[in-house]
């Protein structure tokens, strides 16, 4: 079993240090809120008194922080205190830059390093069934593989620096334009005397097929552990949707790709969100297209 230090114990991060506990790991954990340090306390972690401190003599930290601003901050920090050889995790969702230039840190303090972005969100952080997306060195994963499975089940290596979060955003992107194709098209259904079973059973088994229909149907009925059933409460917000729609425009404006259809969900979901919707599930994203008709 591991040493290991965790710092960021927020939605994601409180139950994954619970599950490295409870799956026999030594945890110490940090995070800025004392509420969070509590929780992860009474879940069998020591507290240390910063992240700094957490990191002395663990043979992997790892890091779930809002932006890449705070997990360069953060690795600026522990890196200098970290073992030689040890090995730094980042599993917070960031720009590939910011990832890139973390490695680059950590390569500099002689320390191994893995950008491994999950999806599964804070359902899959409770049940330890998170998919992890790893860039690093082969050396970096295979030290990091074993940890994940306490907190994941499917772990993959993308490639090197910063190819998990590339693997996510893509992703990301895909998920954003397919829910509003999806919605789209539940209206029309609407408008045209169709029923949303109908769509559902053809769409389903059809060409249209995807996981946003099949998994996550954004209207009542179909599919009943959707949002769309339960008031569309998250799941996975639609202000989480802007983040990682805005880090993909941003990857895509400096790696020179066009991605128009993704620029426009990022637009779609940023108009949602600045009517007030942002802690929706992204899938009432249904609900602006409907309204559109309206106009
Ligand atoms: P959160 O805001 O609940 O947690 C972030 C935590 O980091 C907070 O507790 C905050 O106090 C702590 N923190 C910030 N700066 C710190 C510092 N300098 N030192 C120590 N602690 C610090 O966010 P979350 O929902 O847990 O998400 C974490 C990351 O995972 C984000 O990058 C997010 O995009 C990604 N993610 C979230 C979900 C989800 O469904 N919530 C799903 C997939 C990926």
């Amino acid at each position: 079993m591991a040493t290991i230090a965790f710092i960021g114990l927020g939605n994601m991060g409180g139950p994954m240090t619970a599950n490295l506990v409870k799956a026999g790991h030594k945890v110490t954990a940090f995070d800025l809120v004392e509420a969070s340090r509590n929780q992860a306390k009474s879940d069998g972690a020591a507290i240390a008194e910063s992240s700094a401190a957490a990191v002395k003599g663990a043979d992997i930290v790892i890091t779930m922080l809002p932006a890449g601003k705070h997990v360069l901050s953060v690795w600026n920090e522990v890196l200098p205190a970290m073992t030689k050889g040890a090995l730094i995790i980042d599993s917070s969702t960031i720009d590939v830059e910011s990832a890139r230039e973390a490695h680059a840190l950590a390569a500099k303090h002689g320390v191994l390093s893995v950008d491994a972005p999950v999806s599964g969100g804070t359902g899959g952080a409770k049940a330890a069934t998170l998919t992890f997306m790893c860039g690093g060195e082969d050396k970096a994963f295979a030290a990091a593989k074993p940890v994940l499975e306490s907190m994941g089940k499917k772990i993959v290596h993308c490639g090197g620096a910063g190819a998990g979060q590339a693997a996510k955003i893509c992703n990301n992107m895909i998920l954003g334009i397919s829910m509003i194709g999806v919605g789209e098209a539940f209206v029309l259904a609407e408008k045209l005397g169709l029923s949303h079973q109908a769509l559902f059973d053809v769409a389903s088994t059809s060409s249209g097929q995807c996981w946003a229909i099949t998994s996550y149907c954004p209207v009542p009925g179909p599919v009943p552990a959707s949002p769309a059933n339960n008031g569309y409460k998250p799941g996975f917000a639609a202000n989480l949707m802007v983040k990682d729609l805005t880090l993909a425009q941003d990857a895509a404006n400096t790696a020179g790709a066009v991605t128009p259809l993704g620029k426009h969900a990022q637009e779609i979901y940023q108009a949602f969100d600045a009517a007030g919707n942002g802690g929706v599930d992204f899938s009432g994203i249904i609900q602006h297209v409907r309204a559109l008709a309206g106009k």
